[in-house]
């Protein structure tokens, strides 16, 4: 069986700029807010992984930085990993362009050079939840880029907040500024199935993620 504790953060929320967070970033075409979209992904994700682990007889502890339309540092946001000792964190965003002409999939982790001892962990982590995402998005929309892994420096995945041990990403799950991708996601008739897809994919990832215990 797998065993393991999971923290998933929902990117942005509320009304104001907290601690480096700000309230939103990206809003799709016809208005939906990225905010909105990681809420619901993260919701899906743990009622996807909760019944993976209950199916799977596996013992995983999910906990969510937030669950309603508030905002949280940064730090904050990585601090819940370390007082629930996780094993991973997940940040879940939506991406935007200047030019709103950008398609894919990317997933983004600390760089080796800044401060991120457990690089080569967080590099396996991101794989696996690239590949599961833009997997599941390409299932129902050809049109989609794998943007790979890719090193940034995210207050939210700093190691100085995290548990030792957690392995950290932040997956940003396609360009909701485009009208293809707002009515993929937001508008169409299959939105919601394909969030739901997304979210048992990103399940999956996390799941096969865990140590046997
Ligand atoms: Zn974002």
């Amino acid at each position: 069986m797998k065993r393991g504790t999971v923290v998933l953060d929902a990117g942005h929320g509320g009304t104001e700029k907290i601690g480096g967070s700000s309230p939103n970033n990206a809003t799709s075409p016809s208005g939906v807010k990225e905010k909105d979209v990681t809420l619901d992904l993260v919701r899906k994700t743990r009622d996807a992984l909760r019944k993976l682990a209950t199916d799977g007889k596996h013992e995983v502890h999910i906990f969510l930085t937030r669950d309603d339309d508030t905002n949280l540092g940064l730090s904050d946001r990585a601090r819940l990993a370390r007082q629930t000792d996780a094993d991973l964190f997940l940040s879940i965003h939506c991406n935007a362009s200047d030019a709103h002409n950008a398609r894919g999939v990317e997933t983004l982790i600390r760089p080796r050079e800044h401060d991120n001892p457990n690089y080569d962990d967080d590099l396996a982590l991101a794989t696996t939840i690239q590949k599961a995402v833009f997997t599941a998005v390409q299932n129902r929309d050809p049109k989609t880029r794998d943007r790979r892994v890719k090193d940034q420096r995210l207050g939210v995945l700093n190691d100085a907040f995290l548990a030792k041990k957690t392995k950290a990403c932040l997956v940003e799950v396609e360009f909701i500024d485009r009208a293809d991708v707002d009515a993929l996601l937001n508008t169409g008739p299959n939105a919601t199935a394909v969030r739901t897809e997304i979210a048992e994919a990103l399940a999956g990832a996390l799941l096969a993620s865990l140590g046997e215990g």
